[in-house]
C-alpha cells in the first residue's frame, strides 16, 4: 500500500466512510475524494443528508439497546473533517465518465456514487434503481420522544410501498417520521397527501478499457441501509482492494 494513490468517488456516507477508514488504516497512501455533492449540499441527487440514519440490529427484533440513531448532517461533517485532518484532499466535480477522475498516477478508484452508478460512464450498472423515500421532520422539545419505532407491512403489490411506518428521534429534538419506499420512482417532489398519511400513521402507532492497468472497486447499492452498513462495507471494500493490489504486485514480480 505504500505510496498508492486512491481516488474515491462520492461524499455520501459510503464514500466518506471508505475514504476516512482508508487513511486511518494506511498511513502512507494518498486519498483524493471527488464528488458533485458534499455534506453542506442538499439535493435530490444526494441521498445521505435525507436519511433516517437509523441503525438497528436485525438479529434481536425488540431489543431497544441494539438501536442507534444518527444525525446524518453531523455525522457526514464529522467524517469529512476527519478525512481532511488525516491529509485527505477533496474536489467538487461532476463526472460524466469514470476516466475523468483518473490521473497518470492513480492506482485505484473506489466508486461510491450511489444511485448515479446507473448513469456514470464506464459503470452504467443497469441493476441500480432508486427507491423514493418521503419523510416528515418535526421539531419537538429535546428528549420528548426517546424511543425509535420501525414497522413495515407489505402493500397490495407485496412491496414496502407506502405502508412503512417509522419514528426516529435525534439528539437535537428533531424527530423523523416515515415513510415511503417506492422502487423505481425518481420523483423528488413533496407530496402533501403522503406527508399527511405519514403523520397519521405515526400518530396511530406507539467496462471500458484504460491504457493503464487500474483497479476499480465498487461500493454502492446499499438500498435502505447505507448508514447502517457504511462502516462494514467500507472495511470490506478496503480488504478487497488490498487483496487485489497484493495479487497484482505478486503477478508483476513474477514477470
Ligand atoms: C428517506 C430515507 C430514509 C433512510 N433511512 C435509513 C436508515 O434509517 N438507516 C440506513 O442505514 N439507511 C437509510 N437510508 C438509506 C441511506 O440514506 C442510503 O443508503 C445512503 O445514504 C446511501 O449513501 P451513498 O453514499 O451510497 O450515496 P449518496 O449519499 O447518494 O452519495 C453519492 C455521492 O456520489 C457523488 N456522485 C455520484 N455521481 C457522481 C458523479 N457522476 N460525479 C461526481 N460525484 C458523483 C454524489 O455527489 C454524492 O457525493 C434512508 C434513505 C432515505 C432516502
Amino acid at each position: 500500500m505504500v505510496n498508492k494513490r486512491v481516488v474515491v468517488i462520492g461524499a455520501g456516507v459510503s464514500g466518506l466512510s471508505t475514504a476516512t477508514l482508508l487513511l486511518q488504516q494506511e498511513k502512507e497512501i494518498k486519498v483524493h475524494l471527488v464528488a458533485k455533492h458534499f455534506p453542506e449540499d442538499l439535493s435530490g441527487e444526494y441521498t445521505s443528508p435525507w436519511s433516517g440514519a437509523y441503525w438497528r440490529n436485525y438479529a434481536t427484533e425488540d431489543d431497544i439497546r441494539q438501536q442507534v440513531t444518527i444525525n446524518p448532517s453531523a455525522y457526514l461533517n464529522y467524517l469529512l473533517n476527519t478525512f481532511i485532518s488525516l491529509g485527505g484532499t477533496t474536489q467538487h466535480v461532476s463526472l460524466s465518465h469514470l476516466n475523468e477522475c483518473i490521473g497518470s498516477d492513480t492506482d485505484v478508484v473506489i466508486n461510491c456514487s450511489g444511485i448515479h452508478a446507473g448513469t456514470l460512464g464506464c459503470v452504467e450498472d443497469p441493476e441500480v434503481y432508486p427507491a423514493r423515500g418521503q419523510t416528515v421532520i418535526v421539531q419537538l422539545p429535546q428528549d420528548y420522544v426517546n424511543w425509535a419505532f420501525f414497522r413495515h407491512c407489505a402493500g397490495s403489490s407485496n412491496t414496502w410501498s407506502d405502508n412503512m411506518t417509522y419514528v426516529i428521534p435525534r439528539e437535537n429534538g428533531e424527530v423523523v417520521l416515515g415513510g415511503t419506499f417506492n422502487e423505481h420512482n425518481y420523483s423528488t417532489d413533496v407530496d402533501d397527501n403522503i406527508a399527511e398519511a405519514i403523520i397519521q400513521r405515526c400518530l396511530a402507532t406507539p467496462s471500458e478499457k484504460f491504457d493503464k492497468k487500474l483497479l476499480i472497486c465498487h461500493n454502492y447499492g446499499h438500498g435502505g441501509a447505507g448508514f447502517q452498513s457504511s462502516y462494514g462495507t467500507a472495511k470490506h471494500v478496503i480488504e478487497i482492494m488490498k487483496e487485489m493490489l497484493e495479487k497484482q504486485e505478486n503477478e508483476s514480480n513474477k514477470c
